[in-house]
């Protein structure tokens, strides 16, 4: 880890957004799932678990588990999830999660340290507290969860009580992200999700009383009904809340693509001019209240361990966004969950009936994986150190992979002193460093080395910045 680095602070320039903006993916994973192959099943998968486990120098665990049930539909989602109120739903849902979880454990042998959890959704506090308490207890009796690991959930404010909120600490978690969006009336309207300030504001309050170590607050822009006067009050009321983390991600417009948006009037959709004001009007608000811009879509507080980590080169991206545990294999449970273990993605099945079908028959329910090969570990190390830290020092991935970098990139190289004269990045014999004006094109920077972009390409299904 070398000494702690602060990047020079970020510039935004609206013009070049706007002129470069190009669709791409958002590089959680390298390379990305719309390359996994359906071949790549539990019988490719399990081998990996084991060597895991007998490897003594193995990295702990991070947990991922997907809880797919909401009761009311956000007309904006892109998400894999049910819109129930029937909490049998759930309590089925939660003993299949456990099998999946003890058939995992077992493949694994010993008790496996754990450091990172997180409960995505769907929505994870549709579970009641009994189902809450069934997966936690699974959880800790089959996994050694780190006393001083990061445990995080999502929360939707409108069906979360304080007694929840205190249920979730006395469970282990320490991290808390709330769906915010918009605090605009119109807009929640617009969007069918209805959410007070008060009852964010009340949760937020529960999440400090009850010792959660950091509070994450999502919002989107390019919602129907949104302006920039409007979206400015919800900026100012996010900071008056004060949370360590904020990440604002571009809603993409995909009717054909996802049902629920095609209950969104497009004609309350902003024009592009809007959302790239109120993109520069948010990227500055957060900016002024003394936020760093981590990347992609994060901010955080410079003493915010993403921020922390990112000053001392620790930090990683992973499934969920931005980590500070760069060296966990993920074990994800649930359906259409991503996992990473040793060289391997693997993702389960989408629709519920086909992950119970798996696990009825005591099969691992893998859906489809990857098996990455030298070179894509190599241009994920890449892309990886890109999104995290903005630079690349050459002669160290030269140590690393035993490679000469400009042999091997020529053609890269070629297309980034494009990038360069574009004014994104700067390429000197060293290094390749991302511009402050560049940052928040970064994927336009990383799609440079995605041999897979380069053999077919798919840009268009990709969302952009703005
Ligand atoms: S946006 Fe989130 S809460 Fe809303 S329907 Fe989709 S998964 Fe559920």
């Amino acid at each position: 880890m070398g000494e702690p680095v602060t990047l020079p602070p970020l510039e935004v320039d609206l013009e070049l957004i706007r002129r470069l903006d190009r669709n791409g993916p958002r590089y959680t994973s390298y390379p990305t799932a719309d390359r996994f192959d359906k071949g790549f099943g539990p019988a490719a998968y399990i081998p990996w678990l084991r060597k895991r486990a007998a490897d003594p120098d193995r990295s702990p665990l991070s947990l991922y588990f997907h809880i797919p049930f909401c009761n009311t539909l956000c007309f904006y989602c892109g998400c894999n999830k049910v819109i129930t109120k029937d909490f049998s739903k759930s309590e089925k849902y939660i003993q299949y999660v456990i099998k999946e979880m003890r058939m995992q454990a077992a493949l694994m042998g010993e008790r496996q340290r754990v450091e990172q959890l997180h409960w995505g959704g769907g929505t994870p506090t549709f579970l009641t507290h009994e189902q809450m308490r069934a997966l936690m207890g699974a959880t800790r009796e089959l996994f050694d969860l780190a006393a001083d690991g990061e445990y995080s959930i999502e929360i939707d404010p409108r069906k979360v009580g304080d007694e929840t909120i205190a249920l979730l600490a006395e469970l282990g978690f320490n991290r808390i992200s709330i769906g915010v969006q918009d605090f605009e009336p119109e807009v929640q309207k617009a969007v069918n999700r209805i959410q007070s300030e008060e009852e964010t504001l009340r949760v937020i309050k529960a999440a400090r009383a009850n010792g959660f170590q950091s509070v994450s607050i999502d919002l989107i822009y390019g919602l129907p009904k949104q302006t920039v006067a409007g979206f400015k009050r919800t900026l100012e009321k996010v900071i008056a809340a004060d949370p360590d983390r904020l990440s604002i991600y571009n809603y993409a417009h995909l009717p054909t693509v996802f049902m629920p948006q095609r209950r969104i009037n497009e004609a309350d959709l902003p024009i592009a001019q809007v959302k790239l004001e109120i993109l520069g009007l948010a990227v500055k608000t957060m900016t002024d209240a003394g936020y760093l811009y981590i990347g992609m879509d994060h901010f955080a507080k410079p003493q915010d361990e993403l921020a922390v980590a990112q000053r001392e080169h620790r930090l990683h991206r992973n499934f969920q966004g931005y980590s500070t545990h760069s060296d966990c294999d993920m074990i994800s449970l649930g359906v259409s969950s991503i996992g990473q273990v040793g060289p391997t993605y693997s993702q389960n099945f989408r629709e519920l009936d086909d992950y119970y079908a798996a696990l009825d028959r005591d099969e691992l329910p893998v859906m489809r994986g990857m098996e990455l090969n030298r070179d894509d570990e190599l241009r994920r190390a890449i892309i990886q150190y890109l999104m995290c830290h903005f630079e690349l020092d050459k002669a160290a991935l030269e140590r690393e992979w035993d490679i000469r970098f400009d042999e091997y990139f020529a053609v890269e190289l070629g297309e980034l002193a494009e990038r360069a004269a574009e004014g994104l990045v700067e390429l000197t014999p060293e290094a390749i460093r991302v511009t402050p004006r560049g940052r928040m094109l970064i994927r336009n920077v990383c799609m440079v080395f995605d041999h897979y972009l380069r053999t077919r390409e798919q840009h268009a299904r990709y969302s952009k910045v703005i």
